[in-house]
């Protein structure tokens, strides 16, 4: 125990400080203010997924080859990705959900680290981060950052940058168009953010294998945009990894 450890501790005997999650008490040095039950019990998403946007497929039936088979929507429509995969289910209660607008409204910026350590350890199995040349995050309009104090998918991908020793990119991408909360079908959604993202000198990007990083995929519009402008821009390939996924 450092004298760090030991002054949190007697401020935690003054001041308890619930867990994030189950409002049980917190241990010092519990990561993110949540507990270690809290964090073993988060629910994850299974294995088997669309080889393509990742989305939960009933498990394989005995004897079937394809064990990622491609989902009807991609099938119809290609995305502009190589693959989309993500850790967590983000429904519409939950406890994933709680982190995700905890870290991002709520200003727990000590979540990142966490969080971004929990991607690393899910990888496996869904996406090998060390395939690609570099990580980039997607980017939030400058006034929208400016408000927030932060951009939640760079602290992401900061942390699993670290872990997995892959190099961010953090200005290879810009939003130069804000745009509002998304809502309506998939074409809506592709028109609302067509032409809000820009890459401001593509030999940053140009012939490289780049991982998108973001904190929660909904429809893939705002990914499907991102890789379809670096693609533009001289990537070979951009697969997209998010901490959560819409199921
Ligand atoms: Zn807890
Ligand atoms: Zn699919």
């Amino acid at each position: 125990m450092t004298m760090r450890d030991l002054w949190e501790a007697w401020l935690r005997l003054l001041f308890p400080v619930p867990c994030l999650l189950c409002a049980g008490p917190l241990a010092v040095g519990a990561a993110g203010g949540v507990c270690a039950p809290c964090w073993a019990a988060l629910p994850r998403l299974p294995p088997a997924c669309c080889a393509a946007c990742g989305r939960p497929l009933p498990p394989s039936t005995p004897g079937s080859e394809d064990p990622r088979p491609t989902c009807g929507a991609c099938l119809r429509r290609p995305p502009p990705y190589a693959l989309a995969r993500a850790a967590l289910p983000y429904g519409e209660a939950g406890p994933v959900r709680a982190l995700v607008l905890a870290l991002k409204h709520g200003r727990r910026l000590a979540l990142a680290a966490p969080l971004a350590r929990l991607m690393h350890a899910e990888a496996p199995g869904r996406v090998d981060v060390t395939a690609f040349d570099a990580l980039v995050p997607v980017p939030l309009h400058w006034r929208r950052r400016w408000g927030r104090g932060f951009n939640q998918a760079a602290a992401l991908a900061e942390g699993l940058g670290r872990s997995a020793g892959r190099r961010v990119l953090r200005r290879a991408l810009v939003r130069v168009r804000s745009t509002v909360p998304q809502a309506g079908d998939a074409a809506a959604r592709r028109d609302n953010v067509r032409g809000a993202f820009a890459v401001p000198s593509p030999a940053a990007v140009e012939g490289r294998r780049l991982l998108l990083i973001d904190d929660v995929y909904t429809t893939g519009a705002t990914v499907g945009e991102c890789a379809r402008v670096l693609r533009a821009s001289g990537a070979v390939a951009v697969g997209v990894y998010t901490l959560a996924r819409v199921t």
